[in-house]
C-alpha cells in the first residue's frame, strides 16, 4: 500500500470504512501487527529520533489522527481523505469486536484506570470480551508479555503516550499471541470517563486540540510547536514548486 509523506512520515491514505477493514484483516492474520496514529507531536518526534522513526515508518497501518497532519498534507498539494482520530477508529473496531465476540486488551494508564475503562466498554459494547489489563507505568515487560500471551487479545489498546507506545508496539511486533496492536495515547483515560472528549461541535469544528488543551492546559507546550510544522510544509511546498520551475 502506497503511503502519502506528510514531512518525513508515511500515512495510509484511507477512509475510516477501510482503515477498519485493513485492521480485521490484520487481527485475522494474529501476528501482532500494529496501528499508529500520527498527529503533529508524532511526525514532530520521528523528526529528531530515529527508533521514533523507524517505528512508524514499519507500522502495519498508519492512519492521520491530527487535524495538523491533514492540512500539512494539503499545503503539500496531497490531501488525504479522511482525518481519522485514533479513538474512533478503535471504538469502531470495539464496535465490530464486539459483534463477535472478539477480544480487546487494555495496555496503559495510571493503576485501575483500565479496570474502570474496561468495566465501561463492557456496558458500551455488549459482547465484546475484555481479555485483560494492565496499567502502563512500573510493569514488568517479560511478565507483560506472559500475560498477553495467555489472554490472546485480538486488540490490544497501547496507550502509554507518545513516544513509548510506538516504541513498544515496533518492539513487541511479530512476537506476541495477539491479533493488531493500536498507539492510541489518552483514550483509556477517555473510556475511564477521567478525561472527557471535546464536544462533537468542536470536533465537527478540527478544535478537539484546542478544546484538550483548555482541558490539560500543560498540553501548551505540545501545541506550541505546531506553527513550526505548518511553516515546515509551506516551506516544503515552495521548494517542491522551485525545483519544478
Ligand atoms: N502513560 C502510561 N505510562 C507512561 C506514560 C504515560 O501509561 O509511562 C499513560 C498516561 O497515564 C495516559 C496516556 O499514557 O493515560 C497518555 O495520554 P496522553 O493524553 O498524554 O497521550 P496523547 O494522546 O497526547 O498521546
Amino acid at each position: 500500500m502506497s503511503r502519502i509523506d506528510v514531512l518525513g512520515v508515511g500515512i495510509d491514505n484511507l477512509t475510516q470504512k477501510q482503515a477498519v477493514e485493513r485492521a480485521f484483516e490484520l487481527i485475522d492474520e494474529h501476528r501482532s501487527a500494529y496501528m499508529v496514529t500520527p498527529n503533529p507531536e508524532i511526525v514532530m518526534a520521528a523528526w529528531d529520533d530515529e527508533q521514533m522513526s523507524e517505528a512508524i515508518s514499519s507500522a502495519d497501518l498508519v492512519i492521520p489522527d491530527g487535524i495538523g497532519v491533514m492540512q500539512a498534507a494539503r499545503i503539500l498539494g496531497t490531501p488525504l481523505k479522511e482525518h481519522l482520530p485514533g479513538i474512533d477508529v478503535a471504538s469502531e473496531i470495539l464496535r465490530l469486536l464486539a459483534e463477535k465476540n472478539g477480544s480487546v486488551f487494555l495496555f496503559g494508564a495510571r493503576a485501575g484506570v483500565a479496570e474502570k475503562a474496561a468495566e465501561n466498554l463492557q456496558k458500551q459494547y455488549r459482547g465484546l470480551v475484555i481479555c485483560g489489563t494492565n496499567a502502563g507505568y512500573d510493569f514488568d515487560d517479560a511478565v507483560l508479555s506472559e500475560k498477553i500471551n495467555a489472554a490472546n487479545p485480538d486488540f490490544i489498546m497501547v496507550c502509554l503516550g507518545v513516544p513509548k507506545q510506538e516504541k513498544w508496539m515496533a518492539d513487541h511486533a511479530g512476537k506476541l499471541n495477539a491479533g493488531l496492536m493500536a498507539g492510541l495515547g489518552g483514550s483509556i483515560d477517555v473510556f475511564a470517563g477521567l478525561t472527557k472528549r471535546a464536544p462533537k461541535s468542536w470536533q465537527r469544528l478540527n478544535l478537539e486540540w484546542l478544546y484538550r488543551t483548555l482541558c490539560e492546559p500543560k498540553r501548551f507546550k505540545k501545541i506550541k510547536k505546531l506553527p513550526h510544522f505548518i511553516i515546515k510544509a509551506m516551506r516544503e511546498r515552495a521548494g517542491n514548486k522551485n525545483e519544478k520551475r
